[in-house]
């Protein structure tokens, strides 16, 4: 029995090259991170009054709420809780307006981690909190985004444009990990972020991350990509779709108890491609032995095959309810999903046999033009 595992099944990502290169002295500290970002210097407008560009980005990480603009802090939360009550404003005294405005300075760095952390835990703020959960949840990433650094990405050679707090969404992803704290990733010559990955499905993940929008196709692969960026409630959401778990749970754990499914296939169109010169078509047999006594009756049956010089491919024994039919249902969905044209026929031997052949015995053509 081979056990193989299953394209898009949960477990450990893969090894990423590119997050083995973090440390790497060469990489441009907050590469990719636009044109504002570009380092450390005092003075510079978009950190708070006297802070690095280091310090800011941790206390950015922990609180992602706050935001920098004109050497002063101010919470997007608050901020958003204000324009969410512009109609009702009278209402809305409690409310911290100095935060809300960005108004928030201080001459030493340990007055302002005081304020952060009293503005943190105050009312003013878990009121704001509660607002914005509570009234037009929709409004949230666009003013939230508003004050988050635009970031290009080159996943693969694809190149995505989003901010940084899109990215960081889900804050224990290995998505947001990637960007927290010290660059982990290289730059790619146009200094924009890179990952050494396919990034055809990356647009998927992305949507997700920004609208909560549920891909539709292409689900394995954009639960591969969730699987690899650690995105568990996008990885959650897809194993709830009906179409993912009958293909995982129903058709790729029967694949899994057929001995060799994969490797069969790939001989299948070896085969097929090697007796395609010259000719429209391509035929193979295919052999399907659901169980131990069809396993026993075949070598009887074979020998007239072999004698005929037909190339053949055996499936099975396997334990399970699904049928021969069932087994050819799959073979066939899973060759036409590389982009071939097959068809199956049952295939009758003209010698005389005991038995009906064709209980086993199936003819699976290829046609190429
Ligand atoms: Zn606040």
């Amino acid at each position: 029995m081979s056990k193989r595992k299953q394209p898009g099944a949960p477990g450990k990502p893969g090894p990423n090259r590119t997050a083995s290169a973090s440390g790497d002295d060469g990489a441009p500290a907050a590469a990719g991170v636009a044109g504002r970002d570009a380092g450390p210097e005092p003075g510079d407008s978009t950190l708070p009054f006297n802070w690095t560009r280091k310090q800011w980005s941790e206390w950015k990480n922990r609180n992602s709420w706050l935001f920098a603009k004109n050497q002063k802090l101010g919470c997007t939360v608050c901020m958003r809780a204000k324009s969410l009550l512009l109609d009702e404003w009278s209402t809305a005294g409690h409310l911290s307006e100095k935060w809300m405005n960005g108004d928030i300075c201080s001459e030493t760095q340990n007055n302002l981690r005081k304020k952060i952390y009293k503005h943190r835990d105050s009312l003013a703020h878990r009121r704001a909190v509660e607002i914005s959960e509570t009234k037009g949840t929709d409004a949230l990433p666009s003013h939230v985004q508003d004050h988050s650094p635009v970031v290009q990405l080159n996943v693969g050679g694809h190149i995505y444009c989003t901010t940084l707090g899109t990215l960081k969404k889900f804050p224990n992803s290995k998505l947001a990990d990637m960007f927290n704290g010290p660059p982990k990733l290289r730059s790619d010559a146009e200094g924009r972020y890179f990952v050494d990955r396919d990034g055809t499905h990356f647009g998927q993940v992305l949507e997700y991350l920004r609208v909560q929008r549920a891909p539709t196709d292409h689900l394995q692969e954009v639960y591969r990509e969730a699987v690899f960026y650690d995105i568990r409630p996008l990885v959650k959401l897809i194993e709830e779709t009906p179409r993912f778990f009958g293909e995982t749970v129903g058709r790729q754990q029967f694949l899994s108890r057929v001995p060799h499914y994969q490797e069969n296939l790939e001989v299948i169109i070896r085969v097929a491609r090697a007796e395609a010169i010259a000719a429209r078509h391509s035929t193979i047999v295919v052999c399907v032995l659901r169980s131990e006594e069809d396993l026993a009756r075949y070598n009887d049956a074979v020998s007239g095959l072999i004698a005929e010089r037909e190339s053949m491919v055996s499936f099975g024994p396997w334990k399970g309810t699904p049928t021969a039919v069932d087994l050819l249902d799959s073979i066939k969905m899973d060759i036409e999903a590389k982009g071939y044209k097959v068809s199956f026929q049952p295939y009758s031997v003209e010698k005389g046999f005991l038995f009906k052949s064709y209980d086993f015995f199936f003819k699976l053509t290829f046609t190429w033009w």
